[in-house]
């Protein structure tokens, strides 16, 4: 939105012109002219009024625009400092979750946030849920109520049963 500024020049100038009016019409002693006269400028001050509070609330929704994106900037940057301070980790076997930067450690305990809403610019922390049978080890996020199985998924401890696949 752009607030032409032309218009405010236009409306110092028209009211310039009935103020002009107002003065010679004092020395007017015709009363139809005096009434011509005043008609006019009740026109221009009209015109005046109209054009500036048009251009008033052109103003009004540009501090509301730039209210919403002073807000939008500040969320910005406050996750952009957030998301520094942890780093993608690779746990084996195709499974990742982020985690506090080892640096940083010392102000916060270490712990692991979820990647899902971590791409979300959510920051939700992972709790340890049970260590599974196949030797990972289980999270879960309550923001997306999404469950992580972290690290090298093992077959070892598994046997085979003969009508569903693997069982503990
Ligand atoms: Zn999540």
């Amino acid at each position: 939105m752009k607030v032409d500024i032309n218009v405010i020049t236009d409306a110092v100038s028209t009211l310039k012109t009935a103020s002009d009016l107002a003065s010679s019409a004092k020395d007017v002693e015709d009363f139809s002219a005096l009434k011509k006269k005043l008609t006019e400028m009740s026109n221009l001050i009209l015109a005046a009024h109209s054009a500036v509070v048009s251009t008033q609330a052109q103003l009004m929704g540009m501090m509301q625009e730039n209210f919403e994106l002073q807000s939008k900037l500040s969320r910005v940057e406050q996750w952009e400092d957030t998301a520094a301070r942890y780093l993608l980790k690779d746990f084996g076997g195709g499974t990742y979750a982020y985690e506090l930067k080892t640096e940083l450690v010392d102000s916060e305990p270490h712990h692991l946030v979820c990647a899902n809403c971590f791409q979300t610019q959510r920051k939700s922390v992972l709790q340890f849920s049970h260590n599974t049978p196949t030797q990972q080890r289980l999270f879960r996020c309550r923001a997306c109520s999404e469950d992580f199985a972290l690290g090298f998924r093992s077959e070892q401890n598994y046997r085979r049963s003969p009508t569903s696949g693997f069982v503990a």
